[in-house]
């Protein structure tokens, strides 16, 4: 056969031939919707090469960027990648000091940014010294006054090249793409992404069992490029032959079901966060969903009240999605096969509250805290581990040294069991378990079941030390907006749903729980600030 390296110029070079017509629509960040076609995505992407290679961007360089989901972050991918540079996808989300720590731990030579992050660029700029070039994502119409370094309008430059160039190739395991994870402990570490793993890892997404996509879906990421590699749609979508629908900045539930309804959203992708803000306001509101048919939900665990809200009463199927920023990141679905079609009622929700099973291209594995191997019992839960092709194999620049173990597994910190039909459940994460009285307790099962009642808005559950059980789960919730939470009705209302000694000593009320740039809870911040409570 044919030696065809996976280089990530062919995913767009298939698009523009085979979907051409196809379109990526935006909500621009200055405002209006935007259209173009694959096949102008492709020959933009082409210019932008070009005249990287202008700007004496080569083979491994780092060009960051900073943006929205829209066609001009989508087209810098594909420039970025076509000339063998890496992207380097930087969360604005992260605070001022990990912005600054992982772009010069990058040393990224140009950053790519919107509009709207040109005032937190000036404030860090002059702690950027690896930074040539500011490009904004804009045109020369909307370019503001700025101090940034040889800032120009992404249009402006465009322009100054004409698109007559040819892809560089290279091997396929040249580095595409980098993304850090959040890093709850020590600095963040780098996420090396090869053209090879991408391409390998969006094939895995495409399938059926996977996102399944196809050239008939209109396919919105919600979730930014920049949270995890964007869960492979900036190639899976083309791949697949997928309108795509890009959201800008506005992820709240109004605008986002703005572009659901308007676009014929099939399939579209987030945080649990997004999707409570779409829920509240069709509840709000009584609108229907009418053309979107399925949503993927990861990052961290789905509430079973959301799956049941998407599934029952707008009819959209959830899947349920398990990854990290070291799988690429897919790592696991939850989609119903053969074993358990049929199943309905509560019998179905309780495997829809699963992670899933694994695509081809991940294998995965429970061990006990020495290494050996747990059993697929679905109830025995262990430290979850996982290989293949789009797992990474170490951080850049070898930060946290060997991350695999001899037989190449590597380990995600997550505990979790998986039962006879390969269906995977995260109990925790392997530094947030409840130790109590010897057992684990999984604050994740506590959290979602609280989140089931109607007067909290989220949930979090931390332990807390104890004399005799050695720990306690507290239950910290954040009310629903204008109700008074009662402690005994939210107790009542979780008895009988688990074991007897898995129930909260206590539950406190805050106004609001700490989260990380990606949305998740920072149990570590929590922990902290209820280090000296006392069970009474
Ligand atoms: P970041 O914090 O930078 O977003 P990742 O996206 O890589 O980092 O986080 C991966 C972790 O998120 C997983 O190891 C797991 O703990 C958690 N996670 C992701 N998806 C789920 C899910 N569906 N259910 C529970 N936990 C999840």
């Amino acid at each position: 056969m044919q030696d065809w390296p996976l280089l990530i110029s062919r995913v767009i070079d298939h698009a523009a031939r085979e979907h051409g017509d196809r379109e990526v629509i935006s909500r621009s960040v200055e405002g209006p919707m935007h259209r173009i076609t694959y096949r102008e995505v492709r020959a933009r992407a082409l210019q932008c090469a070009q005249r990287l290679e202008r700007d004496g961007v080569k083979l491994g360089d780092r060009v960051a960027t900073l943006a929205w989901n829209t066609w001009r972050h989508l087209e810098c991918w594909y420039g970025i990648t076509g000339v063998g540079a890496v992207y380097h996808t930087v969360n604005p989300r992260l605070f001022d000091d990990q912005i600054v720590y992982i772009m010069n731990h990058a040393e990224d030579r140009i950053l790519f940014l919107d509009l709207t992050f040109i005032p937190l660029m000036e404030r860090l700029a002059d702690r950027l010294p690896t930074v040539e070039r500011f490009i904004v994502l804009t045109d020369a119409a909307h370019m503001p006054q700025t101090t940034l370094k040889n800032a120009v309008a992404y249009e402006t430059w465009l322009a100054e090249a004409d698109g007559d160039f040819g892809w560089r190739e290279f091997d396929e395991n040249t580095a595409a793409g980098m993304c850090y994870t959040s890093g709850t402990t020590g600095n963040p570490k780098g996420v090396v992404y090869s053209h090879r793993s991408n391409i390998l890892h969006s094939m895995m997404a495409v399938a059926p069992d996977c996102l399944n996509l196809s050239s008939r879906d209109v396919a919105m990421p919600v979730v930014p490029l920049f949270h995890a590699n964007g869960w492979s749609f900036a190639f899976s979508g083309p791949m697949a032959g997928a309108t795509m629908v890009m959201p800008g900045a506005k992820l709240d539930g109004p605008s986002v079901y703005e572009l659901l309804e308007t676009l014929n959203v099939t399939c579209t992708a987030a945080v649990p966060t997004v999707w409570l803000g779409l829920l509240a306001y069709l509840e709000q509101t009584g609108k229907p969903l009418t053309s979107l048919k399925r949503v993927v939900i990861g990052g961290s665990a789905c509430p079973r009240a959301m799956t049941e809200k998407f599934e029952r009463n707008y009819g959209v199927q959830v899947l349920h999605a398990w990854g990290m920023t070291e799988m690429s990141p897919l790592g696991t679905v939850c989609v119903i096969k053969q074993d358990y079609v049929g199943l309905e009622g509560d019998a179905l929700y309780d495997i829809k509250m699963k992670q899933g099973v694994a695509p081809f291209g991940v294998e995965m594995k429970i061990t006990d805290d020495a290494g050996l191997l747990l059993p697929r019992d679905g109830k025995t839960f262990g430290r979850l581990k996982v290989r293949g092709p789009a797992v990474s194999k170490s951080y850049f620049r070898g930060e946290g040294g060997q991350i695999l173990d001899e037989e190449g597994w590597f380990d995600t910190g997550d505990v979790a069991t998986i039962d006879p039909h390969g269906y995977m459940q995260i109990t925790d994460r392997a530094k947030d378990v409840i130790k109590s009285g010897g057992e684990w307790i999984s604050s994740i099962d506590l959290e979602n079941l609280a989140v089931g009642h109607p007067d909290v808005a989220e949930a979090a559950v931390i332990g807390i030390a104890h004399p005799k059980w050695d720990e306690r789960p507290l239950l910290i919730i954040v009310p629903k907006p204008d109700v008074t939470p009662d402690k005994a009705r939210i107790l009542a209302f979780m008895e009988g749903r688990i074991a007897k000694w898995w129930m909260p000593d206590d539950v406190v009320f805050v106004p609001e729980i700490p989260h990380t740039a990606t949305g998740k809870i920072q149990k570590m911040a929590l922990r902290d600030r209820f280090k000296d409570y006392r069970f009474e």
